[in-house]
């Protein structure tokens, strides 16, 4: 009998090593990684730099209080604010993609104290979207625009309001005198590889200037070269420029570290910044921003970068799309999302599915016998998300065997 906490759906795999794409269960059976811990093993598994950088800095200082001073946190957000953002602003380092959230909505709460509204109250509500997944906290879980995510856990944490995604109309007829932000993935994972339209995230852009609104992105999924580009929102519009961004997942390539960003953009005529509204004594995390996690999250940024990976991204995806496309096959209506964050939307007259299953689960479960670890995202979408190194020759093996696993039913 089991003492975990049956939380978890999960599949009877038990993994026990990984090397780059590949992960081998006890059975000694080897798979295909497509999932690559859900968008979390980057740069994929036990490579050498992040085992070295972490081996290393275990056995030089693991921990060390955020009461001190953390040379590696700031050596990691110099990398993430001018490399990788390139938008002057603010980091603060958790260990959950929901905790980085959780601080984002903590920061949109602190502007909303700080430029209250025409009637001088303090605004709180921000927007997100339906089909977005932002966490299990109770505040990214209350952010998140998904009634079976929330399901039993009410009263939700006050202060959101949900929009469909891509509809200007609705979200401009959803802002109030009490909205303070507008929140959202440039790509949805969970929800379904949704991507948002260049139109739309430059009217957000808008509204968020004309009512003075945060711009506050997860790309907890999307972001960190996973996109075929740095950020998220520059794989779809990339004059953007958010106030707010979370990470996590491939930040630390299979170690646990999250993130958030807070613009230095001046907020009013004193010259106040809005990353100074998160001062001392606003926020904190015991492990948040510890040295292991900061060794391990500077050695995956470094690897992107230097091994060009978000390149990698664009050209496999581009590869994945050629082929799949010229399958024309009866089981797949087409491919959503960006670089290697790819949804298959699978077309469910064509697919079996036992019972309380979906097809999306049922493919899964075929694909996996089949060598091949794939995630669903929603009832009828197929993700794909390998490590952003996978090779042509890896491809083209998950290609075959997706291949073979449709033709079989
Ligand atoms: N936001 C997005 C877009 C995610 O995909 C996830 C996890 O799937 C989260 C937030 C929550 O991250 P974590 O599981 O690290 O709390």
């Amino acid at each position: 009998m089991s003492h975990i906490l049956p939380t978890y759906a999960n599949f009877p795999l038990t993994a026990v090593r990984g090397e780059g794409a590949r992960l081998w269960d006890s059975d000694g059976k080897c798979y295909l990684d497509f999932c690559a811990g859900i968008a979390t093993c980057s740069i994929g598994h036990c490579h050498p730099k992040l085992s070295d950088a972490i081996a290393k800095q275990a056995k030089t200082l693991m921990h060390c209080s955020n009461l001190y001073q953390i040379p590696q946190q700031e050596e990691l957000a110099v990398v993430l604010v001018e490399e990788y953002t390139a938008i002057d602003g603010k980091i603060f380092f958790s260990n959950s993609g929901a905790e980085a959230n959780d601080g984002m909505i903590k920061t949109a709460r602190r502007f909303g104290h700080a430029h209250k509204n025409s009637s001088n109250e303090v605004r709180y509500e921000v927007i997100t979207f339906n089909r977005s997944f932002h966490g299990r906290t109770l505040g990214s879980m209350a952010a998140t625009a998904q009634s079976k995510i929330q399901q039993g856990f009410d009263p939700m944490l006050p202060g959101f309001r949900y929009v469909a995604l891509n509809d200007l109309d609705a979200l401009k007829a959803a802002i109030s005198e009490i909205t303070v932000g507008i929140m959202l993935e440039p790509i949805q994972g969970e929800g379904g590889v949704n991507e948002v339209t260049p139109d739309f995230l430059k009217g957000v852009a808008e509204l968020c200037e004309q009512h003075d609104l945060l711009l506050m992105l997860d790309e907890i999924q999307c972001g960190l070269g996973r996109t075929g580009t740095t950020m998220g929102w520059r794989a779809i519009y990339p004059d953007l420029k958010p106030d707010t961004i979370s990470w996590a997942k491939g930040l630390g390539g299979g170690f646990p570290i999250g993130a958030f960003f807070v613009s230095d953009r001046t907020i009013d005529d004193q010259g106040t910044s809005l990353s100074s509204l998160m001062d001392a004594g606003s926020h904190g995390s015991t492990y948040g921003g510890n040295p292991l996690a900061c060794a391990a999250a500077l050695a995956v940024l470094n690897e992107i970068k230097t091994s060009d990976l978000c390149t990698n991204a664009s050209l496999q995806e581009q590869r994945i799309r050629t082929e799949v496309d010229s399958w024309n096959h009866k089981t797949i209506t087409g491919i959503r999302g960006k670089g290697l964050l790819l949804g298959f939307a699978l077309n469910n007259a064509k697919l079996p599915c036992a019972d309380g299953s979906t097809p999306a689960l049922h493919l899964c479960k075929a694909l996996m016998d089949n060598g091949l670890l794939t995630v669903p995202a929603g009832p009828d979408t197929l993700r794909w998300l390998p490590p952003l190194n996978i090779t042509n020759d890896e491809v083209d093996e998950a290609l075959r065997i997706l291949k073979n696993t449709l033709d079989s039913f």
